[in-house]
């Protein structure tokens, strides 16, 4: 392989370990992301469980209000129990009476109930902010491992792509837009090696695709410094270090 495919095979190990470099920083300052998400989840959790206790008060204030009107109603058929002037008079404002009382206890129940679930709600809002001073603590511990290994990841993608400019300098403009433009493509692999299969006559694939070679191609890139590209995946071929 000649000069020019070297540069290239040379800044595809630099494009490797950059684009290696840069995945840390992102996964390193992700983790930040991921903490932060983790606390919102939980503050909404709180907030949505604070609302909940505030319905379930105003149902239950309404409760209690219609049991003050109710007990009032009671007092006034009890006035008139002992105002009833006939048998039958006072045998309805009996059953009046009792189906009122009835009525108030259920009524009293469902209070009761009422209050033991906001009592619960309360206590499990206890318990999430308790988890959201927790989870906010470990967020500032990642924060703070995640500034120190951002400002690590930072130096070393610096150092790495002075590597990077150093290896593209002798590499002519037109094949270094073209490795860019594919190494962008494929996620930085922007160079595949042609790999050759032993059978009667040598057959040879893309190391990228896998799709066929053809042998006019390895001659080409055998005897002549030019930049040959995979017809199906358009990655740039090169010959592995045993076929040169
Ligand atoms: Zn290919």
């Amino acid at each position: 392989m000649g000069s020019v495919l070297q540069g290239l095979t040379k800044l595809q190990s630099v494009e490797n370990r950059l684009r290696a470099a840069k995945a840390k920083l992102t996964r390193c300052r992700r983790n930040v992301i991921i903490q932060e998400n983790q606390v919102r989840t939980l503050q909404n959790a709180l907030e949505a469980k604070k609302e909940e206790i505030q319905l379930t008060t105003i149902q239950s204030d309404r409760l209690e209000l219609e049991l003050k009107s109710r007990d009032e109603q009671i007092a006034k058929l009890r006035a008139s129990l002992n105002s009833a002037k006939t048998n039958k008079e006072y045998a309805a404002v009996l059953t009046q009476l009792n189906t009122t009382k009835a009525d108030n206890s259920k009524i009293e129940t469902q209070i009761l109930e009422l209050m033991k679930d906001i009592e619960a709600d309360q206590a499990e809002c206890l318990q999430m902010q308790q988890q959201i001073e927790e989870q906010k603590q470990k967020l500032e511990e990642i924060r703070k491992e995640s500034e120190q290994l951002a400002e690590k990841y930072e130096k070393e993608i610096e150092e790495i792509q002075l590597e990077w400019d150093q290896a593209a300098k002798d590499i002519p403009g037109e094949f270094l837009e073209t490795f860019k433009r594919v190494a962008e493509t494929y996620d930085g692999e922007a160079l595949a090696v042609i790999e050759q299969q032993e059978g009667k006559t040598a057959t040879y694939t893309c190391g990228g695709c896998f799709m066929g070679v053809t042998a006019e191609s390895v001659n080409l890139l055998m005897t002549r410094d030019e930049i040959i590209r995979c017809p199906n995946c358009t990655r740039i071929l090169v010959l592995s270090s045993s076929q040169e």
